[in-house]
């Protein structure tokens, strides 16, 4: 009576990796995406991102190499010519995707699909399939609030396509993807101004970090404003004229939104089939992706959970072990290690000291800011950060910050041994490698604060 076991809709980071495991774990599976396989992270996020973030970064080594005896030739960026090298890694990445599917045995749809029962899901070209559990992981979507002229202003979608490096760009956003892009297309030569309603970005992380980052981003040449809200914008690109709450007008050439992002769910169905959304439209789910209706269930960025692509994954992969392994397995988010790719790179693991001091007795901080080597030597005035949240009865390191080149590699290792409830005493433990900014990780003496 089913025309498949499992029916996946959204061919992202978590819809592909359980459609995959389903299959090869001997399930029937069918697989509906409307845009490209790969989803958010392989065409407009963290691997796009990644590779900007990439191309930004020779600005550094082309200025610091002077310090290192280097007398380097005019350096200059040709934005068409890394798109086009990016577009062709994309595709390519979009083609292994499609073919790792079609090997493990999925069968593909690529077109729209909503449901319209508890298993039955409507396709775009107007076919209907049936199967026994439906997979929701239709992702996000940049959301940006209405204002007059708010049609004017992109998001991150746009940028991974837009056809020149905007000489004047305007970040609005003070979360993670905004400050991002600051650093991105500062690194490749935009004047930039970013807007945050809030008093600090990176709402969210570690207070030292974010004040640490905006005070290296301002130094980098990032006319940071912060309270401040974008109140109309007019024209057209490349001459969109801003004005802020204050009444203040500034030109800006690009105007990049990064406010925050929506889950995927207007038009689903997914109501009149029974599934519950949250406030934000969100699939309201259990510790296993299980929706209020038993054969459905969502993964990922539509569920709001942890909206990262490894977690997606993991989610993908615990919902198959669960159904189609007979294994039950909730998803994991406790001490999630994540990176944030501005410039200075910051890498996160386990508590802030804010949350710290809200939920724990007793909290023992160590803190260290200090120039790198490299900068020595290259004179760049920018300082590494490294902080480490420990828990004064049991000494555990239960939360590990670093703001500096390489934090997002550091930090993958780092979050190995916080997830092993490492102690301080366990870092202490741990002979240094050295010359290196890692050491500072095992070699703190004394705590800065202890409460
Ligand atoms: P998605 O990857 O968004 O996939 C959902 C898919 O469903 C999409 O392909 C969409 O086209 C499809 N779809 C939606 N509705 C339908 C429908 N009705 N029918 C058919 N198909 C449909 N995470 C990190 O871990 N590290 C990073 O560095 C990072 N950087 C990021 C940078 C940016 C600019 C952005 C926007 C995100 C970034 N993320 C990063 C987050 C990461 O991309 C997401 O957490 C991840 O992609 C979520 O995976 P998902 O499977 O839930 O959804």
């Amino acid at each position: 009576m089913f025309d498949f076991d499992l029916f996946v809709i959204g061919g992202g980071s978590g819809g592909v990796r359980a459609a995959r495991v389903a299959s090869e774990a001997g399930a029937s599976v069918g697989l509906a995406e409307e845009y490209r396989l790969g989803g958010t992270c392989v065409i407009r996020g963290c691997v796009p991102k990644k590779l900007m973030v990439y191309a930004s970064g020779f600005a550094d080594a082309f200025a610091d190499s002077a310090g290192f005896g280097w007398t380097a030739g005019e350096a200059s960026f040709d934005w068409s010519k890394f798109m086009t090298a990016k577009d062709s890694e994309i595709d390519r990445l979009e083609s292994i995707y499609r073919a790792n599917l079609q090997n493990a045995g999925v069968i593909l749809f690529d077109e729209h699909a909503t449901l319209a029962d508890a298993h039955t899901i409507q396709l775009g070209s107007g076919r209907k399939v049936k199967a026994r559990y439906l997979l929701i992981a239709t992702g996000g979507s940049p959301y940006i609030p209405e204002f007059p002229g708010s049609d004017l202003a992109s998001t991150s979608n746009e940028i991974f396509l837009h056809d020149r490096l905007p000489e004047k760009t305007l970040i609005v956003g003070g979360g993670y993807i905004a400050c991002e892009f600051a650093g991105i297309l500062n690194g490749m030569g935009s004047q930039i101004t970013q807007f945050y309603r809030g008093d600090q970005i990176l709402r969210g992380f570690d207070d030292d970090v974010r004040q640490h980052i905006a005070g290296c981003m301002a130094r980098r040449g990032i006319d940071l404003r912060l309270k401040t809200e974008v109140a109309s914008i007019s024209g057209e690109e490349p001459n969109l004229l801003v004005t802020d709450q204050d009444g203040n007008a500034q030109l800006y050439d690009y105007i990049l939104y990064a406010t925050g992002r929506r889950p995927n769910t207007a038009g689903l169905g997914l109501e009149d089939a029974g599934v519950k959304l949250g406030r934000r439209g969100e699939v309201i789910v259990d510790k296993f992706s299980q929706s209020t209706v038993p054969s459905i269930f969502a993964v990922g960025d539509v569920t709001n959970r942890v909206n990262l692509t490894p977690v997606a994954i993991r989610e993908g992969a615990a919902f198959v072990e669960t159904i189609f392994n007979s294994n039950p397995t909730p998803a994991d988010h406790i001490d999630v290690p994540t990176a944030v790719f501005t410039r200075p790179e910051l890498g996160t693991v386990g508590m802030t000291e804010q949350e710290a001091l809200a939920e724990l007795a007793g909290v023992d901080i160590y803190v260290t800011a200090f120039r790198p080597l490299a900068n020595a030597m290259s004179g760049r005035d920018e300082k590494n950060l490294m902080k480490l949240v420990v828990e004064k009865s049991s000494q555990r390191v239960r939360g590990v910050q670093i703001v500096g080149e390489g934090a997002a590699e550091m930090i993958q290792l780092a979050g190995i041994a916080v997830k092993m409830k490492a102690t301080k005493a366990d870092f202490d433990r741990t002979v240094a490698v050295h010359p290196t900014a890692a050491e500072e990780l095992v070699t703190f003496k004394r705590p800065v604060r202890t409460s």
